[in-house]
């Protein structure tokens, strides 16, 4: 029997099969897959097959190769990952310019990570209702950067339901990662486009951040426009791994664009004598605070640490 794995807390997968029913399965001791060391080898999205032992208990038997995964490092155990969700199509990443302020810094970690991935991302911008006009300027300045370099932005507000209406086309039929700091609005925001969902908020650096499902409890939410939003709470962005000097560059979109007239190939745009990219950042095609996130994630990379995306 065939189905999707949509909900993981602990030891127990929920399962829904192709034939739409719910099955609480457990995994065989043992079950591996190669190459990842993870504190959980099977994730929300996976595709799973399921068998029924005798005393009626459903076990996971195999897991159909995934198209995508996505991994943080378990914050206890520095060698294993936990892996977040497989099969994804995008991410969306909820900010607030204020009440908290989300940092550049955060965006483009995470904008980075997703980009190792090959996952799109949406921006979204919520709290929209509170804004001071300082901060709308500053808002609509992110947006127009984020826009210009590709990137699909939404403001909002989750709490009074304006805008949330743009986000079901892209949603619809796609398998999302909701993603955010603690208190920018997700768990709002999805009770906006999921009612029945019914999720707690509350107020900023509260209930998600604290207890057992900071690290082991994600959960695949239907739309009734078909696709699914997988919540993930406690977990703010994705981690990333041994990259490359050159690899980074390729996960900064406009950097890439711009290194291409760099005179060396393997340029990290720091020092080098000829470097397409800082000549590109003093006539401010490049945005000083992408260029400053760029550094920041090369710095961890040289100093050889690893570092959450955010
Ligand atoms: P989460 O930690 O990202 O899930 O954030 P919550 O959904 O729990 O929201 C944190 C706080 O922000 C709550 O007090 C919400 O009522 C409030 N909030 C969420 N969305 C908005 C919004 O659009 N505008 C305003 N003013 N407050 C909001
Ligand atoms: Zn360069």
């Amino acid at each position: 029997m065939k189905g999707l794995v949509i909900k993981n807390t602990g030891s127990w997968y929920t399962v829904k099969t192709d034939d739409g029913r719910i099955i609480d399965s457990k995994i065989k001791g043992n079950f591996r897959l190669k190459g990842i060391r993870s504190t959980n080898p099977v994730a929300v999205g996976d595709r799973v097959e399921i068998i029924t032992n005798q005393e009626g208990t459903a076990f996971i038997s195999s897991i159909e190769e995934r198209r995508n995964y996505i991994i943080r490092k378990s914050p206890n155990l520095s060698k294993q990952s936990h892996i977040i969700a497989a099969n994804v199509d995008q991410a969306m990443l909820v900010v607030t310019v204020n009440h908290p302020q989300t940092s550049t810094t955060f965006i483009d970690r995470f904008l980075a990570s997703a980009e190792a991935y090959g996952v799109p991302v949406v921006l979204v911008f919520n709290k929209n209702d509170i804004l001071s006009d300082e901060d709308r300027h500053y808002q609509d300045m992110l947006i127009t950067l984020y826009e210009t370099i590709g990137y699909r932005c939404v403001a909002i507000s989750a709490e009074r339901n304006v805008g949330t209406d743009m986000l079901m086309p892209l949603l619809k039929g796609k398998t999302t990662v909701l993603s955010g700091n603690s208190g920018v609005g997700k768990s709002t925001l999805i009770n906006r486009i999921i009612p029945e969902a019914n999720l707690r908020t509350s107020e900023i650096s509260d209930a998600h951040n604290t207890g057992m499902h900071t690290t082991t409890f994600s959960e695949m939410l239907p739309l009734s426009c078909g696709g699914y939003i997988i919540d993930t709470p406690g977990i703010k962005g994705f981690g990333t791994f041994d990259m490359e000097p050159e690899e980074l560059t390729g996960y900064f979109k406009e950097i890439f664009h711009f290194s291409k007239d760099c005179r060396f190939n393997n340029c990290t745009h720091t020092h080098e004598p000829g470097c397409a990219v800082v000549e590109a950042v003093k006539e401010h095609y490049i945005s000083e605070s992408r260029y400053k996130s760029y550094l920041s994630m090369l710095n961890d990379k040289e100093e050889g640490k690893y570092r959450e995306a955010f």
